[in-house]
Parts: structure tokens; sequence; C-alpha cells
């Protein structure tokens, strides 16, 4: 039997439930790879598929988690072989396939990346699929020219996975952090991740009808999107650049002007973690092995259970989860 987060739904009212099953073997999606999963990790988009699935989920019975490790049981692809560890993020698991939240797990064998020497299976999904992007996001804003300097970078929605772990990474690159968040009282916290500056998070999400203000920051990891990007884009430096990683203020880029384009020749790159490619994603495994402070990375984490999941899944859509939640899928 293997132990899973199952969400049906119920197919007179539409209404979705989930709660933790036990599951048959052979109930369990036909491909390549079996990964016995041992922690998975709670994304925004899990508490999405946790729930109604908010337009993510194909087919119901459906097992979420985004992103998972553990080790290969069995393989049909060469390139995998029993007992080797493993990682994935994206290529839409946990959505529109089965995903982490169960014991065993059958994926593509393309999907997958070795785990990196240096981190083991907690560690790597204390990163997860927020700390991926995270590393994405700063890769992305380097390709463009981003060099430790005197200009802060911004992060927003920085007590979140994406921004606590892109706090924690730039900090520790050598870059003056300026980190925005929503919640006052994770000053000390964001502090304690490299932040050297805290910034309310109404200070930049106030509309401004300007079409540019005073250059403040060297470049922005932007996990929010909505009023905040578009009052971001006009404090950026001559030639610097924002990843915009999330929606969690909003879909549209309100406020938003073309003059930092024309005016400033600002970048706004997207970073997608979902489709990247093969040696994309085991480059920034890499540099996550390498670069990512795993001392730092303890004091965000908080451990759960598959038991834990509905509640957390509700947690997260409604802000109140700080930094990262690792499953751990066997406990
Ligand atoms: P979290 O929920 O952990 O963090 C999001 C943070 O955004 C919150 O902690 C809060 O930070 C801030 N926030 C929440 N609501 C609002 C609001 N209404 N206005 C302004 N700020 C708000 O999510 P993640 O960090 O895991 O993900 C962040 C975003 O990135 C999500 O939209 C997610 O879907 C997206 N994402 C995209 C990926 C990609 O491939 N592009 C991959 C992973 C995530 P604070 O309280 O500090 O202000």
């Amino acid at each position: 039997m293997v132990r899973a987060l199952v969400v049906r739904k119920d197919e007179d009212s539409g209404k979705t439930s989930a709660r933790v099953e036990d599951l048959a073997e052979d109930e369990l999606p036909h491909a390549e790879v079996t990964v016995a999963v041992e922690y998975s990790t709670v994304n925004y988009k899990d508490g999405l598929c946790i729930g109604p699935g908010g337009g993510l989920v194909r087919h119901y019975p459906h097992v979420p988690g985004i992103d998972f490790a553990g080790t290969v049981e069995a393989s049909d692809d060469d390139r995998y072989k029993p007992g080797d560890k493993v990682v994935l993020t994206g290529w839409r698991v946990g959505e529109a396939h089965w995903g982490g939240y169960a014991e065993k797990a059958r994926v593509k064998a393309d999907w997958l990346v070795p785990l990196p020497e240096g981190l083991d299976t907690r560690q790597a999904m204390a990163v997860g699929t927020a700390g991926f992007t995270a590393m994405l996001a700063v890769m992305a804003l380097e390709d463009h020219g981003l060099r430790p300097g005197s200009d802060p970078v911004l992060v927003t929605g920085a007590s979140g996975g994406v921004g606590s772990v892109a706090t924690a990474l730039l900090s520790e690159l050598g870059y003056h952090v300026a980190a925005v968040t929503g919640r006052p009282e994770t000053g000390d916290y964001l502090k304690g991740l490299g932040a050297s500056q805290i910034v309310a998070r109404e200070e930049l999400t106030e509309p401004s009808k300007k079409p540019l203000e005073a250059e403040r920051w060297a470049g922005c990891v932007d996990a929010v999107g909505g009023a905040m990007l578009g009052r971001v884009l006009k404090q950026i430096r001559y030639g610097g650049s924002v990843a915009a990683v999330g929606l969690t203020g909003g879909a549209a880029i309100e406020g938003a002007m073309v003059t930092p384009f024309l005016l400033r020749a600002v970048n706004l790159l997207g970073i997608d973690s979902v489709m990247q490619r093969y040696d994309n994603r085991v480059r920034a495994w890499q540099r996550i092995a390498r670069d990512l402070p795993m001392q730092k990375l303890e004091e965000m984490v908080e451990t759960a259970t598959l038991d834990d999941l509905p509640r957390l899944g509700e947690d997260i859509l409604n802000g109140r989860v700080r930094g990262r939640v690792v499953v751990d899928v066997t406990g």
C-alpha cells in the first residue's frame, strides 16, 4: 500500500475534499521511474491543488505535491538505477500528474535531476520549488549584469518561500538585500537571513503617477507582482533588472509605465521554473548545493506530515506561512 494525500471530487456537487488514504500500488500512474518519496514541500500552487485546483488539476482523484526528493526504487530508463537519489521540480507534476504527497511517485525520467553532491533529500526539499526558483531568478539577474555593489537588491514577498531563500542567497553572495514584507513582525527573521534593510509593503504598493522615481535598487527578485511590480520598475537603477517570479499581490502590473524601459534600459525578466531545460536545472541545483547557506535554511524550515496538509494548504493561500514547509512523507 502507498500512503498518500488524495483529493477527490464529488461529481454531483463539484466540491473537492482532501484526505490521507492508503492506495494500492497499481493505482499509481504508469511511468518510467518509480521513486520512494522521502520529502516534498508546501508551495502556493499546492495550496490551490489541495483545494478546488484553481484550474491546475486536470483529473480527479489527484495526488498534489509539485516537488519531491527521494530514492529511485525501479527504473526503465538507463539514466537512473535503484538506489539513486533524485529531486524533481516542475513539469506540472502535482498538477497534471500525480505528485510528491505520496510514499511513491511514478514520473518520466526526463523530469528528474540527480541529487547534487552536498545535499541530502531533506535539504533539497528545504530548498524545493521556491528555492530553486529563487536560484533561477538570481542566475537571470547575474546573466544580465548584476554584481555585488553598494545599491541594495530588492526582494518582495520576502517572508514567503521564494523571498526567504532569495534573501539568504543574495546576502550569502555578497549583495545588500532590502526585504519587502507586509508582516513587520518578521523583521528579525529576515535580518537573520541576511537582509540589511526592511521595507514596509505599503511603501511600495501605494500607486504613483510619476513616470520614474529615484533610482533605489540595483535589481529585484519579485514574488508579488501587481501594484508592487508597477512601482518597483520605476525605482530600478539604470540598466538594472527585475526577475518576475510570482503574483501573490495580483496578476495585473498596476501603474506600470514604459518609461523605465525607454529611459533607464530596465529589463523585466520572466522566471519559469516549470519547463526548465535539463542542463539549466542541473546548473541551478549545483549552485544551490554550493552557494546556499544550509544552516540559514534550517532557520526558515518547518516540518510537517501528510496529515497536516489540508490545513497548510489553506494557510499558504492566506499568506500565513513563513519561510518553507518541508513535508516528511514517511512521517
Ligand atoms: P508564499 O505564500 O510562501 O510567499 C508569498 C509572499 O508574498 C507572502 O509570504 C507575503 O510576503 C507576500 N504576499 C502575500 N500576499 C500578498 C499581497 N496581497 N500583496 C503583497 N504581498 C503579498 O509563496 P511562494 O514564495 O512559494 O511563491 C510566491 C509566488 O511565486 C507565488 O505567486 C507562486 O505561485 C510563485 N511561484 C512561481 C514560480 C515560477 O516558476 N515562476 C515557482 C514558485 C513560486 P510578506 O508577508 O513578507 O509580504
